[in-house]
Formats: structure tokens, sequence, C-alpha cells
């Protein structure tokens, strides 16, 4: 049985004082939940708010992105041994507006996963395909070449904490959801890379998350397809209420 993993995304959402808010109205809400795992990821500036905020609760912290070197001289970047240090268990990696905005490439990612398992923090790696991707008939070919090059020269006993949150790019933010069965096809094949990388226990126990649009009236169908286990939330993720109904599915 793998557990599910319900992780928030905010994006550039949110300052300290509007973190420290939202835990104050989340965790009474959440409180005794045990059947998923949850984790949120703010803005790095959030970070020590929200670490504090959900000390002593069970949900988690990460942060959006992650610079694959321990230190030195990178302005602007944050290591991950940095984010170790504020508190935070998971990181986002590839997501598709670094993808889209900020030159991340397949390559890119491969070092950020790597430098993240190294420092034994939970790397989320999405993948997803763009829409004329997914109407030239080609998903699969992106979704394997994403897998491929993110897991490069990973072994399976350093990958043990990967996690995958499989995006669609054109269903998110947009209000437009995959169905659960294109989810779970994607999820399939998702599997399969996991598998041809570090072998079939492995991917049989690997997290494949599903993000694009999770909001409180989809998540029970999406939650209740075999291959997805869990979810990447943007938008619903930034109120306490929509959360915490995506939450309890
Ligand atoms: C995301 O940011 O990863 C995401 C899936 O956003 P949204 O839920 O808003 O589509």
């Amino acid at each position: 049985m793998r557990k599910k993993l319900i992780a928030a995304n905010w994006k550039m959402y949110k300052n300290p004082e509007q973190t420290r808010e939202f835990f104050a109205a989340f965790l009474p809400l959440v409180a005794g939940h045990t059947r998923d795992e949850i984790v949120v990821c703010p803005p790095f500036v959030d970070l020590y708010a929200a670490v504090e905020a959900a000390k002593g609760s069970s949900i988690a912290i990460g942060g959006q992105d992650v610079y694959w070197k321990e230190e030195g001289a990178f302005t602007g970047e944050i290591s991950s041994s940095m984010l170790l240090a504020a508190g935070a268990t998971h990181v986002i990696i590839g997501h598709s507006e670094r993808r889209q905005y900020f030159a991340e490439t397949d390559d890119t990612v491969n070092l950020k996963l790597k430098a993240a398992l190294e420092a034994g923090l939970t790397p989320i790696v999405c993948v997803g395909e763009v829409l004329e991707e997914r109407e030239a008939n080609l998903t699969e070919d992106v979704l394997r070449r994403q897998c491929l090059r993110a897991f490069h020269a990973i072994s399976g006993k350093k990958a043990a904490k990967l996690v995958i949150a499989y995006e669609p790019v054109w269903a998110i933010g947009t209000g437009k959801t995959a169905t659960p069965q294109m989810a779970a096809d994607a999820h399939e094949l998702i599997r399969s890379e996991a598998a041809k990388a570090f072998g079939d226990e492995f991917a049989a126990q690997l997290r494949i998350l599903y993000g694009g649009s999770v909001k409180p009236e989809n998540a029970k169908a999406l939650m209740a397809e075999e291959q997805i286990d869990g979810a990447l939330v943007g938008g619903a993720s930034l109120d306490a209420k929509s959360f915490t109904a995506i939450v309890q599915y």
C-alpha cells in the first residue's frame, strides 16, 4: 500500500504573516488526519514561519526549488543543506513553471535531483507534457524522455525517497483537469520508466502524484484511481478550507 501524499505548491503567493494565518486556520481542520501525508511548499522566505507554525503537527514543509551546489557564488540560489537547516524535508524539482520561465532543463532537473537525494530531502520531481505535445500524440515520448533524463546516473538505493508528480502543463492553473483515466495512463508509463531505471520493486512503491487544477470537486475521483498516489495542488492549496477539502477527499 502506498500512502498518499498531498502537497501544496504555493508558488509566489503569501508572505510570512499570511503563512502563519494559513497554518492557524489549517492545523485545527486537519488535526488527527493520518490517512495521508501532507506537505506544504511555500516561497523560501516563508519557510521559517511555516516550519515554526507546523511544529508538533504531522505537516511537513518543502521548498519549491533547489540548486545543486552546496554553497558558493550563486546569487539568488538555495542549497539542499540550507533547506534542511531551515527545517524543510521536501523539495519540488522541475516544476513546469520553472521549465517554462526559468530555463529549467531535463539536465538541471537531474543535477537537482541528485543533490536533493544526496542531502536526504524528499524530492517531488514534476514531469508533464504541454498541450501541443498531447495534441501531437507525443505525451508518451515526452514523459519517457523527462523520466530517463531525470533518473540518469542515479541508483535505486539512492533514489529511495523519490516522488514523481505528473502534471500535464495544459492543466496547471487552467481549470482543465486530466480525466482520472488520462492520469492513470500517464502514471502507468512513468512507473514503467521507473521500473526500467530502478527495478520493479522500487517502481511498485514509487508514489506518483497528479497535479493540474486539483480542486475539492474533483479530488475524490482522481484519488480513487489506483495509480494516483496523491496530488500536487497549486491554486486550491492557498485557502485553508479548500486545501482541507482536498486532503479529506
Ligand atoms: C501546481 O502548481 O503544481 C499546480 C498543479 O497548480 P494548479 O493546482 O493551480 O493547477
